[in-house]
């Protein structure tokens, strides 16, 4: 196996939330209580119980009319993850990053206290990592590595009717999306690929990225949060400071 990437053209999706339901079936993940908000947003966030969420956004447009943003969020699995970052300082093991394809996988079998998880969720620039306090657990996508290292496709990519999303070898999903982008630039001029140096999931927009989802795309251009920059500029004196007690 090598390293893989997701491609998700928005420009294609229809929130049929195909991809919710197989990527809740595929892991056996029960349905939660929704309720009517007034839109179509159902349920209202990710949780240990939805690890791929389709987000609906109404903007309204110039002229008055509303028009429909939709965002298949999920976990981006980071090039170099801040969530196993900070992990990997609290208790090792909990957060680990496959070699050859570079998946980001919670180890559900390590158990993280609450203030843990804290620091874990705020380090994560797209917000995605959940809690269960009574099991004491992390959940998000898994990239379905138990198909993916049996050759199959994520249960999300295979089931998406419009060919919204794509997952494969990085190099070939990096070439497709960048010739996608070059297609739809003529029509949309704000289009744009969302971190595809930092993520291996690469989402094209076409408008503002927080019309779609306030997390769409990173706080800052290298992919990490304010806090965390700060933490690594600082942690050279820190360990000077450890050394010399
Ligand atoms: S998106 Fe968040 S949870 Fe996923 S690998 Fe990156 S930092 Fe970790
Ligand atoms: S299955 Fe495809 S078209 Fe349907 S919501 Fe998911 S990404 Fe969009």
């Amino acid at each position: 196996m090598a390293d893989k990437s997701f491609f998700i053209d928005t420009t294609k999706c229809t929130a049929c939330r195909g991809c919710q339901i197989a990527c809740k079936q595929w892991n056996k993940n029960p349905g939660t209580k929704t309720l009517q908000r007034g839109n179509h947003q159902n349920p209202d966030d990710l949780s240990t119980y939805t690890f791929k969420l389709v987000r609906f956004n109404e903007v309204e447009v110039p002229g008055g009319e509303p028009q429909w943003y939709f965002f298949a969020d999920q976990c981006r699995h980071c090039i170099s993850p801040p969530c196993k970052e900070v992990a990997d300082g609290k208790v090792k093991g909990a957060i680990i990053q496959d070699e050859t394809t570079g998946a980001v996988i919670f180890n559900t079998k390590m158990k993280i206290k609450p203030a843990d998880f804290k620091e874990i969720r705020e380090v994560c620039p797209y917000d995605i990592p959940r809690f269960h306090p009574s099991a004491g657990i992390m959940a998000k996508c898994t990239m379905c590595f138990d198909r993916i290292k049996e050759g199959m496709l994520p249960a999300c990519v295979k089931t998406c009717p419009t060919g919204a999303m794509s997952f494969g070898d990085r190099k070939d999903i990096l070439e497709k999306a960048n010739k996608r982008l070059a297609e739809v630039k003529g029509k949309f001029k704000d289009a744009m690929l969302a971190n595809p140096e930092d993520v291996r999931v690469i989402y094209l927009l076409v408008d503002d990225p927080k019309k779609y989802h306030k997390f769409a795309v990173a706080e800052n251009a290298i992919g990490i949060t304010r806090k965390m920059a700060l933490k690594r500029l600082f942690q050279p004196l820190n360990t000077l400071r450890q050394m010399i007690g």
